[in-house]
């Protein structure tokens, strides 16, 4: 898979794929400038077939997608198509449809991954730690019991039990579809 476009936020973090010791080389996603268009990640993306551009969901104005460098299997973010920065740029049907996705990615993965518990969040601004701060993006981060374990602080590295083509193929198959009529 090239990974060029693709959503997520490099963090300094080495990723281990632990099924196939696959290892991803991070940054080159990382945006030139703070267009938007082809050279913003989350612009590009929904420009994609779901598969390649790791997409799991899409609304009418936001659309879900699993983030490359991800904290933990199943770190989706939540964005608007719109390549607005600040959450206070959205729409009152942006901010509903972001928040009803954040919701569903909840469910959804409860029922394919039976996390613990949930990060959700936004970080506004590069120094609040945003890797794409000119398209905002919601984070919604499964948490399982002790799957904060000493890889991160002494090897720079996170271990990532499946692939993310698998971790999107099935949150996808689980996505709720649009009732009919
Ligand atoms: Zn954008």
């Amino acid at each position: 898979m090239d990974a060029a476009g693709l959503a997520g936020e490099p963090d300094g973090f080495q990723r281990l794929w632990t099924p196939h010791r696959m290892a991803y080389i991070g940054g080159e996603n990382k945006p030139v400038d703070d267009a938007a268009g082809p050279g913003c990640p989350f612009c590009r993306i929904p420009t994609l077939p779901d598969d390649e551009g790791l997409v799991v969901a899409r609304g009418s104005l936001a659309f879900v997608v699993l983030n490359l460098y991800p904290y933990n299997p199943g770190h989706l973010l939540v964005c608007p198509y719109r390549h607005v920065a600040d959450y206070t740029d959205l729409t009152d049907d942006e901010v509903v449809e972001v928040a009803a996705l954040t919701q569903t990615a909840m469910r959804v993965a409860r029922d394919v991954m039976s996390p613990s518990g949930f990060n959700l969040g936004m970080n506004q601004g590069d120094v609040a730690g945003a890797g794409i701060a000119a398209h905002l993006h919601q984070h919604v981060v499964p948490r399982w019991d002790g799957d904060a374990n000493f890889l991160p602080v002494i090897g720079r590295s996170r271990a990532l039990p499946e692939l993310l083509s698998d971790t999107r193929a099935r949150l996808a198959a689980a996505w709720p579809r649009p009732t009919e009529g």
